[in-house]
């Protein structure tokens, strides 16, 4: 499966179009937290904030199979599969943040 559309929803949640006609929808605090990057992986600690981090600046399709997404803090390191953004959007406790 793959996407027909990735775009933003209300600045908070990434909303993905798959070509069989469902719907993926992600936070974007979750999706950054959930950042696959070597760096990312590597960091165990509490995160620390930064400006922008949980605001999108640009998507890029790589290939057929992922997606690289830049953030505004600059980080842009993550590529996220299409399996890794389907399992990201499975249902989860925690619930899309408006603060960010
Ligand atoms: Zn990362």
């Amino acid at each position: 499966m793959s996407p027909r559309q990735i775009r933003l929803h209300e600045n908070r949640n990434l909303k993905i179009k798959w070509d069989n006609g469902s719907e993926s929808i992600i936070a974007l605090k979750h999706l950054r937290d959930q950042c696959p990057c070597e760096y990312c992986k590597e960091d165990n600690k509490p995160r620390q904030f930064t400006e922008g981090m949980y605001s999108i600046l640009n998507v890029k399709i790589k290939g057929c199979f992922a997606a690289q997404i830049s953030w505004k803090d600059g980080h842009n390191k993550g590529l996220y599969t299409w399996d890794y953004l389907k399992s990201l959007s499975e249902p989860q406790s925690e619930k899309p943040d408006n603060k960010f």
